[in-house]
């Protein structure tokens, strides 16, 4: 059987478990050469392969990469790649990262976070293919799933943001970051539009739905349709949880890269940090705050202490005081919060500020603020540089639109938004008000 056999019957098995995929596939001109430093690589146009490779894999695996492959086409990563480009390309290249090799994997994070999905045994149980880019598996195990590359790049972008020289140095080697041999995520010029997203999701859409196609298909193009369908909306659970992650690793411990597996031949470090991580939460209690919002929040942060290894939380009231005497540290061994310290009776106003500043003396991994977004102090608190990572949780828009309350329309939250512009906000969904 000659190599070319090999891809074939291998894209006559992807055929049968799921024609969209082997569609973009077999549009391709399919290459051998030896040339690439992986099994496959694409931009969209051309698909390459390494006899070297190949040779090595079984008739499931070659599926499930041909797949892989398939999936970086209709997510039209080779183009996505050339757009995110200028967005990173300088500064990557000042830290001596390889911004096309970043991208790859990112990309390959979010293809495999979607074939894990359906086809867990073979990802997870083969040498081969577990020795790509997956989610929540060694050496990601940081990594959230689900995600799209260009979150993914921007994780990586944090984790190399937030490491001093020696260790950014060592991540980069361990991860082969300098050094873009190996990518399969080809880039090609052109342009990706909202319109042609949307026109993917309903040819994949269409294709689950006609007869034929197999059922363990159809649920990773619904995975893909899900994804590319559903409105932008930021997950405030997972943003908070990606946040409180990121501020609260320690040192990472880095192991040895090993050359072993063929895909991937990069290693991340583990991060296993023996210390306490404490975040500060600070909970704005003025009046105008449902109590519906923040035990939302409550629940939330119960369940991350809950479920991490040494995490603990401060809360600390606020409106315009800080409320030093209600100051509770939560962790593991005083968890749930009772419903008596959820209490809050406060009718005051708002004050950032203090608040802020007191928070930054704590000397926490991050601190985290709940609050509606109305204070009283808005331009001082805007000229205070915060030094502790600091990400804001609001309740406005949730609150009140759900009050059908006149006087706020999407306008004036729309007004507010902007006005905080220079942190990160993330509006906290309430379920249905009693009131
Ligand atoms: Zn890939």
């Amino acid at each position: 059987m000659t190599n070319r056999d090999i891809v074939s019957r291998g894209i006559l098995g992807l055929m049968r478990v799921s024609p969209f995929y082997s569609t973009l596939i077999v549009k391709q001109e399919i290459v051998e050469t030896k040339d690439v430093d992986a099994a496959m690589a694409t931009d969209g146009n051309t698909l390459l392969y390494n006899p070297n490779y190949i040779n090595k894999l079984k008739q499931k695996e070659l599926v499930e990469l041909l797949k892989h492959e398939a999936m970086h086409v209709a997510n039209k990563h080779h183009i996505r790649a050339k757009q995110l480009r200028p967005k990173y390309e300088r500064k990557f290249k000042d830290m001596d990262v390889s911004y096309h090799k970043a991208f790859n994997i990112a990309a390959d994070l979010a293809i495999n976070s979607l074939l894990v999905k359906t086809e867990r045994n073979y990802w997870i149980g083969s040498e081969f293919l577990s020795g790509g880019c997956i989610p929540k598996e060694p050496p990601f195990q940081d990594f959230p799933h689900l995600l799209s590359a260009e979150e993914y790049m921007s994780m990586i972008d944090h984790e190399l943001e937030n490491m001093d020289e020696d260790e950014r140095k060592e991540y980069i080697n361990s991860l082969g970051l300098n050094n873009d041999d190996d990518c399969t995520v080809l880039e090609c010029p052109g342009n990706i539009t909202e319109e042609e997203m949307k026109s993917n999701s309903n040819i994949a859409s269409a294709t689950i739905n006609s007869r034929g196609s197999g059922n363990e298909s159809s649920q990773s193009a619904k995975a893909f349709i899900e994804k590319y369908s559903a409105p932008p909306k930021v997950n405030w659970k997972r943003e908070l949880e990606r946040f409180i992650q990121v501020t609260t690793k320690g040192r990472p411990n880095y192991r040895r890269p090993s050359r072993r597996h063929t895909q991937s031949d990069f290693i991340m470090p583990s991060r296993k940090d023996k210390g306490v991580s404490n975040i500060v939460l600070l909970i704005d209690v003025s009046g105008s705050m449902s109590n519906e919002a923040v035990s939302t929040v409550y629940d939330h942060m119960s369940d991350m202490v809950k479920y991490s290894e040494n995490l603990s939380i401060k809360l600390l009231p606020f409106d315009d005081e800080v409320f030093y005497d209600s100051m509770q540290v939560f962790d593991k061994t005083n968890l749930p919060v009772a419903d008596k310290d959820r209490i809050r009776e406060s009718y005051g106003g708002t004050l950032y500020t203090n608040a802020i500043i007191q928070a930054d003396k704590e000397c926490a991994s991050g601190i985290v603020m709940l609050t509606d977004l109305m204070p009283a102090d808005n331009e001082e608190f805007m000229k205070y540089k915060i030094k502790t990572p600091f990400l804001m949780l609001s309740t406005y828009g949730s609150d009140w639109m759900h009050y059908d309350n006149p006087s706020y329309d999407n306008e004036q939250i729309r007004r507010i938004h902007d006005r905080f512009k220079p942190y990160k906000i993330i509006e906290v969904e309430v379920g249905k008000h009693e009131r």
